[in-house]
């Protein structure tokens, strides 16, 4: 079943065109707990992996495999994310335990052929330990195109110039600018990062270049203040959400980034908590 996200509550661009040339979309993953197959696009479901590649092994723990995190058919979703030339299938694992030297876990990105997998991987190896929280409960998608503006990416100088009229809003109609009308809640590919705390853009280790967002993983796309603006028409914002189950930082995420420059698509990724 396809997600709808509802407008937002009132005409940003009408109330805000100083937002206006900030204006991004991103895809909302909608991940809701189910039985994904190895050939479906998922959340925490089974990877379409070649029998005769290594498994991703975490760097820190040596030898502690990786545990599957999201995987994106090209064809499942809008024509907004970057796929590299040849490749249709986005995969995406971390090792789901505490890091010293990284914060909460240790991601890593593959981007691959999918008709070019030949001999699947039938059981993938497990770590040994992990946090349950790090690890995301099999989920199936319903990739949605939104429309989003900065929230904690907006420039101080805007910010400044619209915060009487951010807060006018707020006392009269009670729509937060930050928490309902801005940047989308939950799991998402592309558009703005869905920080909770100041933004943190790494720059490309390899050309300097500041990197471009490619996903956000957060711990639920239904926390109790963004959730009566962004739930979907499709779902009772009244029933308790059944996602991926992550307990990133209470109500943070992880985010990932990479550069489209760089030979090999160098990645890095941040972490918050709220
Ligand atoms: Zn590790
Ligand atoms: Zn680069």
């Amino acid at each position: 079943m396809t997600r709808h996200t509802p407008s937002r509550p009132v005409d940003v661009e009408k109330l805000f065109p100083e937002v206006l040339p900030f204006r991004r979309e991103s895809v909302r993953l909608h991940p809701c707990a189910g039985e994904p197959t190895y050939r479906d696009s998922s959340v925490g479901g089974p990877l379409l992996w070649p029998a005769d590649e290594e498994w991703p092994l975490c760097p820190e723990h040596e030898g502690s495999p990786m545990v599957p995190v999201v995987q994106i058919h090209r064809g499942d979703v809008p024509d907004l994310v970057p796929f590299p030339v040849g490749c249709d299938l986005l995969q995406v694992l971390w090792c789901p335990r505490t890091h010293r030297d990284h914060g909460w876990v240790v991601p890593h990105v593959r981007w691959r052929r999918a008709g070019a997998v030949g001999t699947r991987l039938g059981t993938p190896p497990g770590p040994a330990e992990q946090e349950a929280d790090y690890v995301p409960r099999p989920c199936v998608v319903h990739p949605e195109r939104v429309t989003e503006y900065p929230s904690w990416d907006l420039r101080e100088d805007i910010w400044d110039a619209l915060e009487d009229r951010f807060l006018a809003l707020d006392e009269e109609r009670g729509w937060d600018y930050q928490r309902h009308l801005s940047t989308a809640p939950g799991t998402k590919l592309v558009g703005y990062p869905g920080w909770s705390q100041d933004p943190d853009w790494p720059d490309c280790a390899g050309c300097g270049k500041r990197m471009e967002h490619l996903l956000t993983v957060r711990s639920t796309e239904a926390d109790a203040i963004s959730r009566h603006a962004w739930t979907p028409v499709e779902e009772d914002a009244g029933t308790p959400y059944q996602g991926p189950g992550l307990v990133l930082g209470d109500l943070g995420g992880v985010y990932l980034f990479e550069c489209h420059d760089c030979p090999g698509r160098p990645f890095a990724h941040r972490y918050d908590c709220s």
